[in-house]
């Protein structure tokens, strides 16, 4: 089968190295606080039922997901954990929600209301997280400044929680600006524990309070609180602007995207390479095409703008990435007498790669992890269990 899955463009995810970032960001949170795995997107696009599974049995208490969908399909396969949808609380979805057992978050009162509606004719129930906005402006309850104001969002709240088919678990928030700004990062932390003390002089109180993602856990030991949410540096990166410092704390990249060499062409200089013409040879060059494209999830503004690796050699793409195709220069590879023919196979993105490929298409780590599409297969290697 593998074979067959190999023969074009494919991921590799090794799945030691999802372990040894766990074990490794597990001994970074406070022992008593719980670990909770964020696996939308596909996983960031490692695949999501695998790597569910992997966190699940290393031991993380919890695992997120961006939408009901993604965790009703963790459910169908062998996910028993606790699952958060970190999501917009969707009433369309409320019965899938009470149905496979997944902790909602809800960040207002509306939404909430019509949920509980819902489940409450079905005599169902389901467990949230109230999410509050201490500053991302996205969804949450938001924290006013005013101290009026605050009774007044803090009473809605309490309304929220004593909903009947309601179980409040859980109360969070998220930071805007982790990686960066010191100053409005503390001043979200500070504003979630006032909301904290303010529900529970109302009587409501949370088994669960959590606020930090990955940069946020690394870098403020005081925001761990009861559980921490690692997305990105599960998968081997820790920044998302500055290249991979991730490394440092020995954190390794999960995922290689790699192709297997269609055709190596002879062409003489002069010759233009790929639509609209934008590169010229200026050499009679040796070109390797590579059955990967934008469609597979390399950034078409990557075009002349990234090089591959072949033979351990980094190969510049030459000319605009296709849907399905692009081409890399190994004219240096010929001169260096290594041979390169159709079958050999090239790195397209790997530790290195990546961070390469997210400064040039001027986007982020997240980006580039989530772009692989469906026809990409992800081949999970687990050489431990191999042995
Ligand atoms: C995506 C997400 C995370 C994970 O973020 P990383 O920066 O990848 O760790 C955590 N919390 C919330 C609410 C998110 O949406």
């Amino acid at each position: 089968m593998n074979d067959y899955l190999m023969s074009r463009t494919w991921a590799e995810i090794n799945l030691d190295n999802l372990a040894e970032n766990f074990k490794i960001l597990r001994a970074k949170l406070n022992p008593k606080s719980k670990f909770l795995a964020v696996c939308k997107a596909n996983a960031y696009g490692h695949g999501i039922i695998e790597c569910a599974k992997k966190f699940q049995d290393l031991g993380a208490d919890y695992i997120a997901v961006a939408s009901v969908i993604e965790g009703a399909e963790l459910r169908e396969n062998g996910i028993t954990i606790p699952i958060l949808c970190l999501g917009q609380a969707n009433p369309d979805l409320a019965l899938l929600t009470a149905e496979y057992k997944i902790t909602q978050a809800v960040g207002d009162l509306e939404n909430g209301e019509k949920i509980s509606k819902i489940i409450s004719a079905k005599n169902s129930k389901i467990k949230i997280h109230v999410k509050i906005d201490t500053g991302m402006s996205r969804t949450g309850f938001y924290w006013p400044d005013d101290e009026n104001e605050k009774l007044k969002t803090a009473g809605e709240i309490k309304k929220l929680c004593e909903l009947p088919s309601l179980e409040a678990e859980g109360i969070f928030t998220h930071f805007a600006a982790a990686d960066d700004d010191k100053n409005f990062t503390r001043l979200q932390l500070k504003k979630f524990l006032d909301a904290k003390e303010k529900l529970s002089a109302l009587k409501i109180n949370f088994k669960i309070s959590h606020a930090a993602a990955s940069v946020g856990v690394l870098n403020y030991p005081e925001s761990h609180l009861d559980m921490g949410r690692f997305g990105l540096v599960l998968y081997g990166y820790a920044d998302t602007e500055k290249g991979n410092e991730g490394s440092t704390l020995g954190l390794k990249p999960v995922m290689k995207v790699k192709s297997k060499i269609t055709a190596v062409r002879k062409l003489p200089a002069g010759t233009t390479i790929s639509y609209g013409r934008t590169f010229e040879l200026k050499r009679d060059s040796l070109i390797a095409v590579l059955p990967v494209g934008y469609a597979d999830g390399l950034p078409r503004n990557l075009s002349n703008n990234f090089s591959v690796k072949i033979h351990e050699n980094l190969c510049p793409i030459l000319g605009r990435i296709c849907m399905d195709m692009c081409m890399a220069d190994v004219t240096d590879l010929k001169l260096k007498n290594i041979n390169v023919k159709p079958g050999d196979i090239a790195t397209i993105l790997d530790g290195d790669l990546i961070p390469t490929a997210a400064k040039n298409a001027g986007t982020i780590i997240h980006e580039i992890l989530c772009n692989p599409s469906q026809r990409v297969p992800r081949i999970f290697i687990n050489y431990k269990l191999k042995i």
